[in-house]
């Protein structure tokens, strides 16, 4: 057996992370964590309580005072360590992804384990350069940390989604306290294997597992954190933004999208088609910024869909550990009901199945959903509207390029979206009209420094890049 492509063996974790140490919890409750591909248990991680977030914060808000004034080239050192300790973990990582989350392992390696270590390279750059200064009139103008920082992550990206809290929070001078999503706690654990062995200093970034309800709510609401920076649901994040307000906390809010990938007519075809229904199946559409609606010139139309049915039919639904896999599991049971809720839905409201479908084959074991592509979808109606979080794309025609537009706004989202024409000005004349935070004209390539986040209620803020950092500051006006 190839054991680089098993699954990792350390599944089960004791123990929360504070004040530098592995600590006993609270509480002997644990929460299960399941293998999507298969359905069964894995491993296991402590239930953490209240008491358990006040042990934290306390340690945060300790170790505050110190990282704060720590020279920024040491601040990046520290990062530096800290990246070395994550690469080396890099094959472990990707293989915890896919057991944990069902991203098949090639895509787990490149983007669940490369993506983070990506992302924390930068943070070390910019953890170097002092916070920028500057003069206006008699006021000198400096960015102090904003303290102690809440973070809640999300599931569909584990690491990812807490590296770009945690790197740009220590990289700004800010202390930290992670609780990450229930469903996919392991690679937290893995995060923090490193952090050991980078030797941060204590109490600068702490673990406490646990369920939403319970740890989630008693880090947004607790009086000693300064900032709460949450990646998740849209419902969820005005919930974390009601518990912030009572004591006027900063809120960070990277929320969903229904994002949409605009094809105009002189667009190269077979270029948008692919990359586009690539970006709406990654990850099983488990994606934040995926492109879920795809909006077609209606010359272009049928043969746009015969090259989307096409190009969805290459995409191998199965085990995240055999390399033919392109496709893995939803997250949970959960997760895959929801999407199936929704491809009812939109066959019940009269949109033209092209490919997939409630009655498409699966896997015998898993959470599987087969990707699933809608033609005619109105850009009214529920498929058009609302986040699925599942490997579910929408093909709308439009007549001209102001329809296209209308279209394209025409949602409460704002977080992510993609414009294909052989013209660039006219591309990005629409990427500008575009009501949402990063559009990418004809492929354009991630960049892990620009700055990251939604209009609208996709969110409030930005992370990555200099943007990033500048979340975790507050500003301060001296007079002179
Ligand atoms: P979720 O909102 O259910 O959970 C996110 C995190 O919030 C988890 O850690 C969860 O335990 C915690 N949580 C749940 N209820 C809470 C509460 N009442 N108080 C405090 N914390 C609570 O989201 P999810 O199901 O894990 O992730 C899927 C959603 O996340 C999708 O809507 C997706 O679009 C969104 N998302 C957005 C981005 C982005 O950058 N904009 C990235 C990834 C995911």
């Amino acid at each position: 057996m190839d054991l680089a492509a098993a699954p990792p063996a350390l599944l089960t974790r004791r123990h929360l992370h504070v004040a530098g140490d592995w600590v006993d919890p609270s509480s002997r409750d644990t929460i299960p964590v399941e293998n999507p591909a298969t359905g069964s248990i894995v491993g296991e991680v402590p239930a953490g309580t209240p008491a358990d977030v006040d042990r934290a914060v306390a340690a945060a808000r300790a170790a505050f005072p110190g990282w704060a004034a720590t020279a920024p080239a040491e601040r990046a050192a520290h990062l530096d360590r800290l990246h070395a300790a994550l690469a080396a973990r890099a094959d472990e990582i990707a293989r915890t992804v896919a057991t944990e989350l069902g991203t098949p392992l090639k895509l787990a390696t490149r983007v669940q384990a490369g993506l983070p270590l990506t992302v924390l390279r930068t943070m070390v750059d910019l953890a170097a350069r002092p916070a920028a200064e500057h003069t206006v009139g008699n006021s000198l103008v400096v960015r102090e940390p904003v303290g102690v920082v809440g973070a809640i992550t999300p599931w569909n990206y584990p690491l990812h989604q807490v590296v770009a809290k945690v790197a740009p929070a220590l990289a700004a001078g800010c202390t930290v306290v992670l609780k990450p999503s229930e469903l996919t706690p392991l690679t937290a654990y893995l995060l923090f294997d490193a952090i050991t062995d980078a030797g941060l200093p204590p109490g600068v970034v702490n673990l406490v597992p646990g369920t939403g309800a319970v740890v989630g709510e008693a880090l947004a609401a607790h009086p000693d954190v300064d900032l709460v920076s949450f990646t998740g649901s849209t419902a969820t994040g005005r919930r974390i933004a009601h518990l912030a307000a009572e004591r006027i906390a900063r809120v960070s809010l990277e929320l969903g999208g229904k994002s949409a990938n605009v094809v105009l007519a002189d667009a190269d075809l077979p270029t948008a088609v692919k990359v586009g229904v690539g970006n709406a199946l990654l990850n099983s559409g488990q994606t934040c910024t995926a492109w879920t609606r795809m909006l077609v010139h209606r010359d272009r139309y049928a043969e746009a869909l015969d090259l989307v049915a096409a190009a969805v039919a290459g995409y191998r639904l199965g085990d995240p550990f055999d390399p033919a896999t392109r496709l893995g599991p939803l997250a949970s049971a959960a997760q895959a009901q929801r999407v199936r809720d929704h491809v009812d839905r939109a066959l019940a409201d009269g949109a033209r199945l092209v490919a997939g479908g409630p009655d498409a084959p699966l896997p015998p074991q898993g959470h599987f959903v087969a990707p699933t592509v809608f033609a005619d979808v109105h850009p009214d109606s529920a498929l058009a509207q609302e986040e699925v979080f599942g490997p579910v794309l929408a093909v709308i025609p439009f007549a001209d390029t102001d329809e296209a537009v209308a279209i394209a706004n025409n949602s409460r989202y704002g977080l992510a979206g993609a414009v294909w024409s052989a013209d660039e000005e006219a591309a990005l004349a629409v990427a500008r009209r575009m009501r949402t935070g990063q559009v990418d004209v004809n492929g354009g390539a991630f960049n892990p420094l620009a700055p990251f986040g939604g209009y609208k209620q996709s969110g409030l803020g930005r992370e990555l890049g200099g943007y990033g950092v500048e979340e975790f500051t507050e500003v301060k006006a001296i007079q002179r």
